[in-house]
C-alpha cells in the first residue's frame, strides 16, 4: 500500500514539473516570434525621405500628409508642421 502511495505522488510530482516546464516552453517560443516580427518583417515598408532621400522602414520615420521622412527633424526641415 505505502508503495502504491508513493508512485501516485511521484506520478503527480512528475506531472506538475511537466506541466511548468511545457508552460515555459511555451511562452519562450511565443516571445521569441513576436521579437523575430519586430526586427525581420518581410512585409516592411521603405520609403524614400522627402528631405535628404535615404530609405528607411516605415516604423523608423515620420509620414506627414503622404510625405515620408527619415527622422522628425527632417520633417522639420522640410517646412513640415510638426504637432507636438
Ligand atoms: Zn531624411
Amino acid at each position: 500500500m505505502g508503495r502504491i502511495l508513493f508512485f501516485l505522488i511521484l506520478a503527480g510530482v512528475a506531472y506538475i514539473v511537466f506541466k511548468s516546464w511545457q508552460r515555459k516552453q511555451v511562452s519562450g517560443a511565443g516571445g521569441m516570434s513576436s521579437r523575430e516580427k519586430v526586427s525581420h518583417n518581410p512585409r516592411e515598408v521603405i520609403y524614400p525621405c522627402k528631405h535628404c532621400g535615404a530609405y528607411s522602414p516605415l516604423s523608423e520615420g515620420v509620414m506627414l500628409q503622404g510625405r515620408f521622412y527619415c527622422s522628425a527633424d527632417h520633417a522639420k526641415l522640410a517646412g513640415e508642421k510638426m504637432v507636438n
